[in-house]
């Protein structure tokens, strides 16, 4: 039978170029899970991809009503879960103040991590149960959360500090809007947003993958410059960013070429190792990348899922 996978954000970017790239082999069924419908229906038309070869379903990862009626509603239409690609995210570089998810967690932090934490735990259920050869689990990380490169060097730096704000619901009342502890900022939050994808993903791999086989990975595509990421920066940033990362730092990745990695990730036989953090060189080659220390870091992995199993309403 064919691969079914669940892709979240698959209305733009690195998720619409993964679904269109594994629906092009004939071999998947890609569940596109997006806030917003018609958009999604749009651009799985203009990118071509066939109709027997997907569905949209909705969710909000912003809300976790949203995320508890995804799991609902695709339970109940029968697809079984062979893989689930957590893809979808918030950038916010210039906002001033936070903004807030349903429950009231800051916006980034929020819909990165917390409505994917959510979303994967519940749906580790119906992965287990999938007879496919390979399952897997996968969520999107990033160089800008690893503080051992380059770009993770660029200011702010992430940084979860001893998670002071996130035990306390990044409400930016009593307590910060930021992990830890600080002043708000929109870059920041967005990367350490991706430090906890990464941590998560080594805390499932730690928890879960003996006992269920499941091959837990998080990657990065590349410096993806002309997606709908940067739809809230000034408008200089993006005309310039996308030249920059082409001609200077020579990380730029179109996004059909960032789609096939991420397809790749999701659907061949040789990267089925779990835990590992996956990139690829200059002549598109994939291999095993090193996390910062913090990104690697075992007691925060442990920490973060923790305090996220409360906020989210597991524990
Ligand atoms: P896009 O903005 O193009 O895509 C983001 C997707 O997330 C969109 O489909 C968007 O939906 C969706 N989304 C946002 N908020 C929600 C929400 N509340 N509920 C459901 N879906 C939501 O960005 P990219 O394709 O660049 O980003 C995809 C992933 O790649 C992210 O995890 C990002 O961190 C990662 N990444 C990107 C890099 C880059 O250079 N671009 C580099 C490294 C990692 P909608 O269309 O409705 O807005």
């Amino acid at each position: 039978r064919k691969g079914s996978v669940v892709i979240t954000g698959a209305s733009s970017g690195l998720g619409l170029a993964t679904a269109k790239a594994l629906a092009e082999t004939g071999k998947w069924h890609v569940i596109m899970a997006c806030r917003d419908f018609l958009k999604t229906e749009r651009a799985a038309k203009s990118a071509g991809i066939a109709k027997e070869n997907y569905t949209i379903m909705h969710l909000d990862l912003a809300s976790l009503d949203s995320v508890r009626q995804f799991v609902d509603n695709f339970r109940r239409s029968g697809w079984p879960l062979d893989v689930l690609v957590c893809n979808a995210a918030v950038y916010l570089p210039t906002a001033k103040e936070p903004t807030y998810t349903a429950e009231g967690f800051e916006l980034s932090v929020g819909t990165n991590h917390l409505g994917h934490f959510l979303l994967s735990r519940l749906l580790l259920e119906d992965l287990n149960k999938s007879d496919y050869p390979s399952k897997r689990l996968i969520i999107v990380g990033s160089i800008t959360g690893n503080t051992n490169t380059l770009a993770g060097n660029v200011p702010p730096k992430a940084n979860l500090g001893d998670m002071r704000g996130l035990a306390g619901g990044l409400t930016g009342l009593n307590t910060s809007a930021m992990i830890d502890g600080g002043d708000f900022d929109g870059a920041k939050a967005y990367k350490d947003s991706k430090v906890c994808n990464m941590l998560t993903m080594q805390e499932f791999h730690r928890r879960y993958h003996e006992e269920t086989g499941i091959t837990f990975a998080s990657l990065y595509p590349g410096c993806i410059a002309t997606t709908g990421l940067f739809r809230e920066h000034i408008p200089l940033f993006r005309l310039l960013f996308p030249p920059f990362q082409k001609y200077i730092t020579k990380g730029f990745v179109s996004e059909e070429e960032s789609g096939k990695r991420l397809a790749q990730v999701v659907s061949d036989p040789s990267l089925t190792k779990s835990g590992v953090y996956w990139s690829w060189n200059k002549n598109s080659a994939s291999f095993e990348n090193q996390l910062s220390q913090e990104a690697s870091n075992a007691d925060k992995a442990r920490k973060v899922w923790e305090i996220s199993e409360k906020l989210v309403g597991l524990a």
